[in-house]
């Protein structure tokens, strides 16, 4: 048990990543709020963590919303006693080439990703520095928070725009013994994915099966996908790791899709 005692604010943890991360660390020890815009699934989410003996609750809560990101924070606070570890994952997927953008949605997904890492980083760290028990912040980044492709000019952005954000808490933070890492997984089955791969053959004008092989996993070694479990290790690393040692990091795990 890597996380007793501990108490994690998860976004997006509803499903896909985020849940994979909620679970494991209600695994370890700690309590755990699943912060999702969509309620119900949260709710879900928290009574499945439940189930299995752990400790959770499901909150209301759009990141990109300051007023839901600081009640959710300080509902967290409340009920569980503080919060340690802080997981900024919410995150969607919109794909067009750049001059097809819209403006409407290119700043939805900088709100996502930059306002809502923002937010959450904000509300959690002012509780860190309060008690004096330092903390853990991770951003769910990306590969193409160092690399690029096509069709995401606003996703490669955001993502490289969080490791800025990483390395600036890591220095700020230090000193409260707070530190920032960024997780950067390659393609991982879930529903955000799943999603992509018609819209991508769609956009690129091959077949789906084309869009895995030659797209999706064409660099990485052996052709195969990230598993949410692979990248809840990682969360579980940088939650779990104990001296400023570890801050101000970005970790690929991606079948070495990427080795930057
Ligand atoms: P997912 O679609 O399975 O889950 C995303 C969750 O975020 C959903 O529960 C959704 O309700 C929630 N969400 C969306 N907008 C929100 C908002 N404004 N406020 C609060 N919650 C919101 O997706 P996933 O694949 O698990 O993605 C999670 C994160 O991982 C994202 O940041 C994504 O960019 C990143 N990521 C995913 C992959 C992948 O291959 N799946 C790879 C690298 C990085």
């Amino acid at each position: 048990m890597r996380l007793t005692d501990k108490v994690a604010f998860v976004t997006g943890a509803a499903s896909g990543l985020g849940k994979a991360i909620a679970m494991r660390y209600a695994r370890e020890g700690a309590a755990v709020a699943i912060a999702d815009m969509d309620p119900d699934a949260a709710t879900a989410a928290a009574k499945d963590i439940e189930t299995a003996g752990g400790r959770a609750v499901g909150l209301a809560c759009d990141v990109t919303d300051e007023g839901q990101v600081d009640a959710a924070v300080a509902a967290t606070v409340a009920r569980f006693g503080g919060v340690d570890v802080l997981v900024s994952n919410a995150g969607i997927q919109i794909i067009h080439p750049v001059e097809e953008f819209s403006f409407a949605e290119w700043k939805r997904m900088l709100a996502i990703h930059l306002d809502g890492a923002f937010l959450t980083t904000r509300a959690c760290i002012r509780h860190m520095y309060a008690s004096g028990r330092g903390g853990s912040v991770i951003y769910m980044g990306s590969v193409h928070s160092k690399e690029a492709s096509l069709l995401k000019s606003p996703y490669v952005t955001a993502k490289h725009g969080l490791i800025g954000l990483a390395k600036t808490i890591a220095k700020e933070g230090a000193k409260h013994n707070v530190r920032a890492n960024v997780i950067c997984p390659g393609f991982v089955r879930t529903p955000l994915v799943d999603r992509q791969i018609p819209e991508q053959a769609a956009k690129l004008g091959i077949s789906e099966d084309e869009v895995v092989k030659k797209v999706m996993l064409k660099d990485t070694v052996d052709g195969e996908f990230t598993t949410v479990d692979d990248v809840a290790e990682v969360a579980l690393l940088f939650a779990a790791f104990p001296t400023n040692a570890l801050t101000g990091q970005s970790l690929i795990v991606s079948h070495g899709w990427s080795m930057q």
